[in-house]
């Protein structure tokens, strides 16, 4: 399918549902709302469907209270799934990162659009705008309505407020190396088009409960391990611990980039027993391919400089399996 064919099917109203990754973050959230809010608009059908819960400081966001999560309404989201007539795919280019609606997915008849920003894309879409330059879903969102559809003028608050928290949450409050001039010019866009930044930060990031910030003090004082030699640190926190400081979704989120904001660290990971799986989460700093270590070892993958992966095995071995690997890195972790 070529752009003027998806832009033909979309002069009709259509079926389309939109989804992201498992786990969803702000850009994940953020692109998926945004684009909900456009193809509403639209007169579309729109329906947004993640693969599981997300962290409460993402559920203001508005159309939330629309959003079906796949794993509290399974026969819901099959059938929405089987009878659209688009599936938008936002932030993910592996249907592995959508859990069982990657089966949904790929035998649903509806044509498949990717938007992302992640390295090795698989081919399971009909059109895709992918870009891995660039710094987030949502701003390739932004672009797809603004340069391919050419719709600026139907970029309203709403759709501003979701791309820029979208915008925000992946260049880490526009930080990271891939905050453009353009990132912060589409951004200033979105302030204009009605998205209230100084009221977005503060609903993202002082959201906290009191446990969060017990646990991220409890890992910074007492989890926190320094492997000087490899310029690494590592949190580790096993299940007991997430149930002795009540950790819910999002509570884990960011603290990974504490043990990145020592001096001289490069590379720091965060690894913790989940229910039924380890989950590994790396960030990095320059040059240094945390996602190399995710893809070769962990089954995972993501960005250069933010990766992520899950093992089945113990906490421990995978700890042990990370350490043992990291001889083979002291080159580029060190010079
Ligand atoms: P986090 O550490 O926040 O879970 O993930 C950081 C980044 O790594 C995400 O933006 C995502 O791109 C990537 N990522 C995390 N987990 C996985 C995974 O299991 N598989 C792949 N392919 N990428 C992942
Ligand atoms: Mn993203």
């Amino acid at each position: 399918m070529n752009l003027a064919e998806l832009k033909e099917i979309l002069t009709q109203p259509q079926k389309i549902v939109i989804t992201t990754h498992h786990k969803p973050d702000g850009d994940a959230l953020g692109s998926s709302l945004g684009l909900y809010h456009y193809l509403k608009q639209q007169q579309h059908e729109v329906t947004v469907i993640t693969p599981t819960d997300y962290p409460y400081f993402l559920q203001w966001m508005p159309g939330n209270d629309n959003v079906i999560i796949y794993t509290e309404k399974k026969e819901r989201s099959a059938e929405l799934v089987q009878e659209a007539d688009l599936i938008f795919c936002l932030d993910f280019n592996s249907l592995s990162r959508i859990n069982d609606l990657g089966e949904l997915v790929k035998s649903s008849e509806a044509k498949k659009i990717m938007i992302d920003h992640h390295l090795d894309p698989e081919n399971f879409d009909d059109f895709r705008l992918w870009d891995t330059t660039a710094s987030s879903a949502a701003q390739l969102v932004y672009e797809f309505i603004h340069e391919l559809l050419g719709d600026k003028r139907s970029i309203t608050a709403e759709v501003a407020t979701c791309l820029y928290t979208g915008i925000m949450t992946d260049t880490g409050s526009f930080r990271f190396p891939t905050t453009t001039s353009n990132v912060h010019r589409i951004s200033a866009d979105l302030i204009d088009l009605g998205a209230d930044n100084a009221t977005i930060h503060q609903l993202v990031y002082d959201h906290a409960s009191e446990n969060r910030l017990r646990f991220l003090g409890y890992c910074l004082s007492s989890k926190l391990e320094i492997l000087p030699g490899y310029n690494t640190a590592l949190i580790t926190v096993t299940r007991e611990e997430m149930h002795r400081f009540n950790v819910v979704t999002g509570d884990t989120e960011g603290i990974v980039n504490y043990a990145l904001s020592i001096n001289d660290i490069r590379l720091a990971a965060f690894i913790i027993e989940r229910k039924d799986k380890v989950k590994i989460s790396l960030r990095s700093s320059g040059t240094f391919p945390a996602n190399e270590i995710c893809k070769d070892h962990f089954h995972g993958g993501g960005h250069r400089n933010a990766a992520g992966g899950q093992s089945e095995d113990t906490l421990q071995q995978v700890v042990h399996q990370f350490k043992t690997l990291l001889p083979e890195y002291k080159n580029l972790l060190t010079q």
